[in-house]
């Protein structure tokens, strides 16, 4: 059986993390390295690797990204004023952890594409 990801160890419990939503679906927790003055991760409890990996059985479950994504941003007090949601797919697209998240990230103009600088 494959090592769990670093994120089936958050999900489990094991590693700790601050949490700031979790269902049947999915987990959302504050990246450790955050990008932007809020950077939350919503990952989906099924360890899928990457984009590149969903099958037409994952529809429900990543369409509920979006719904938690906006949740999220409702409780942070961004949803009218803006956040960015990022879905990196391997290597090239710059994803280090192989089990499918969203980032949300938001604080103030974010800038052009990609992750802003928070310096
Ligand atoms: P990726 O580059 O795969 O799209 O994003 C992975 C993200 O996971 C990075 O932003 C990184 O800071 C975050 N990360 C990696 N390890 C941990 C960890 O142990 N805890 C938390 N909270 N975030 C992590």
């Amino acid at each position: 059986m494959a090592e769990p990801t670093i994120f089936e160890r958050i999900i489990d419990g094991s590693i700790p993390s601050e949490i700031v939503y979790k269902d049947d679906l999915v987990t959302a927790f504050k990246d450790i390295a955050p990008k932007a003055e809020n950077h939350i991760l919503i990952v989906t409890n099924k360890p899928i690797p990457s984009v590149s990996d969903v099958e037409a059985c994952d529809e429900v479950m990543l369409g509920h990204l979006l719904i938690v994504a906006k949740k999220i941003a409702t409780d942070l007090g961004v949803a009218q004023s803006g956040y960015r949601l990022i879905v990196n797919c391997g290597p090239d697209g710059g994803q280090e952890v192989p089990h499918i998240h969203m980032h949300l990230l938001a604080g103030g103009k974010l800038g052009g594409l990609g992750f802003p600088s928070k310096d």
